[in-house]
């Protein structure tokens, strides 16, 4: 770090900064990008990290493997953001991927999306399913008040005891019916009763539903390398890492950090869990509205590095739903096939990474998750041999998954334009809760279409338009900011 450049801001109390941002994730760095480009050379990033990324970041192990915190799976709904990435990584340090994306359950792999996919249950759970399938087109049920309602109402009660009830309250951590019906767009795969019995009667699969069918991960250092990329094409002496804010005092517009430094701002653009920004600036009148509308997840990361080979029907697969309760993991990537440097030799080794959720409603003893993945990776036969682990690695994500609750909305209505009022704008994952746009693209985007607003007066539409975010793939500059 320049020692210059820290001086001067760290100066900066009187004559304040003009843009300070909390937080060297996609978000961050988004408005950071964004900044530059349109002349707002004067900001300052804090981050209480030792690398960039944020949960977008990766980490090499002492045996070499490279450990992303979940499978990260790069996906863009906009020409901006391709632009960043292809300018953040080569050609060349790109590798493309076909999804791979499965369930395993009752002892066997099944394409992913399961509801569209039945054919491929044991007998009892395909009747189960379809008549469920059945009913729901014979009385149709009233608008749904939460997501469980709208599972029920969409798949019918086969598929939510076969598989949406158990695999969803495994993600989430929380019930389905403690979460809005509201969040789902096109994140959920809904069913047409006519194809499926079409697979069924000719036993074919469908497997390339959804937004993400092919993919892009960088060829070495994780989904890390990308956002240290993005980090190291923005002035070096304008990211301080290991800075931590302890404090916010909105009033004063002075954010202070854990060993004393004080920085005045004009704007400060916040990307730290909103809930924390609200204790760090001692906003207790929000208390009761953050407890009951941001409610979240944690996430435990592992990692099995092993020696040899995966069983060839887990070989070629990218990712692998587990609803069942005979292993804690909701999800496990074949993180080797994402990249072959993600192991120290690929002709030696292959890897695997198994997320958990924990949540006051599914707790996890961190003491004993590492082990209860082994077992139910040894259970569910993604692993053959226990002898055959080389490495372990295990992360735990605090905030892991914004989870879109029933109040949440009414929650955000009331905080995001007080913190508006007083210059904080907090964007991103977990700055705006909103789990619908908080992919890296979105996240990326958040930051920058925030800059647009506040410097070129456009309309934000990532953050408050999800939907429309979502349906298409957005040129830059957007289409419906018109020639504004
Ligand atoms: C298990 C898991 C799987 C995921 N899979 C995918 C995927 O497949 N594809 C995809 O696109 N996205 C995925 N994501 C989401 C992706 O990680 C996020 O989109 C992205 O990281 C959000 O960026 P952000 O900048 O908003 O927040 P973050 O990445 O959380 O960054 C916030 C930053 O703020 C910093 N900070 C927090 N508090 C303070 C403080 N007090 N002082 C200073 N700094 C602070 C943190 O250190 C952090 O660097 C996944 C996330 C998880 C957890």
């Amino acid at each position: 770090m320049n020692k210059q450049g820290l001086a001067k801001h760290t100066q900066a109390h009187d004559g304040r900064i003009p843009w300070l941002i909390i937080g060297a994730g996609p978000t961050g760095l988004g408005a950071a990008r964004q900044l530059e480009r349109c002349g707002c050379h004067d900001w300052l990033l804090l981050d209480a990290g030792t690398q960039p990324g944020g949960l977008a970041a990766s980490f090499s192990d002492a045996k070499d493997f490279v450990w992303d915190i979940g499978g990260h799976v790069l996906f863009s709904h906009y020409d901006y953001f391709d632009q960043a990435m292809d300018e953040a990584l080569t050609k060349d340090n790109w590798l493309s991927h076909r999804r791979e994306s499965w369930i395993w359950m009752r002892d066997r792999f099944i394409p992913y999306p399961l509801q569209n996919n039945i054919h491929r249950l044991p007998p009892d759970d395909l009747n189960h399913c379809l008549q469920g399938l059945v009913d729901i087109t014979r009385s149709p049920r009233p608008a749904p008040k939460n997501f469980k309602e709208w599972l029920e109402a969409t798949f019918g009660p086969g598929l939510m005891d076969v598989f949406l009830q158990p695999y969803n309250f495994k993600v989430w951590a929380h019930q389905p019916e403690a979460l809005n019906a509201k969040w789902v767009g096109e994140r959920v795969a809904v069913t047409d009763l006519g194809k499926t019995l079409k697979r069924l009667v000719y036993q074919t699969d469908d497997s390339t539903w959804g937004p993400n069918n092919t993919f892009q991960f960088p060829r070495h250092g994780g989904t890390g390398s990308i956002w240290k990329a993005c980090a190291n094409r923005l002035p070096p002496d304008q990211i301080l890492l290991n800075t931590r804010v302890a404090k916010l005092d909105i009033g004063r517009h002075i954010v202070t950090t854990t060993d004393g430094r004080e920085f005045g701002y004009d704007r400060l653009i916040s990307t730290m869990p909103l809930d924390d920004c609200l204790r760090i600036s001692d906003q207790a009148r929000f208390a009761s509205l953050a407890e009951h509308g941001l409610l979240f997840s944690s996430s435990h990361i592992i990692g099995l590095g092993l020696q040899g080979k995966p069983r060839p029907d887990v070989a070629g697969k990218c990712w692998m739903y587990f609803p069942e309760d005979n292993c804690p993991f909701y999800r496990a990537t074949v993180f080797s096939n994402y990249s072959p440097n993600n192991v120290p030799d690929i002709n030696r080794y292959w890897s695997l990474m198994l997320e958990v959720s924990e949540s006051q409603n599914r707790p996890v003893d961190s003491a004993c998750v590492l082990e209860d993945v082994i077992q139910g990776a040894l259970n569910t036969k993604l692993i053959e041999r226990r002898e055959d682990l080389v490495t372990t690695w295990h992360y735990r994500a605090g905030h892991g998954y914004p989870t879109p609750g029933l109040q949440r909305d009414e929650a955000l209505a009331e905080i995001i334009p007080f913190l508006e009022q007083q210059d904080v704008y907090s964007r991103g994952r977990f700055g705006l809760w909103k789990y619908e746009v908080s992919n890296q693209d979105h996240s990326f985007m958040q930051g920058v279409e925030l800059v647009e607003r506040l410097v070129n007066g456009r309309k934000e539409i990532t953050a408050f338009d999800a939907d429309h975010a979502n349906a298409v793939k957005h040129p830059w500059p957007f289409a419906r900011w018109g020639n504004s």
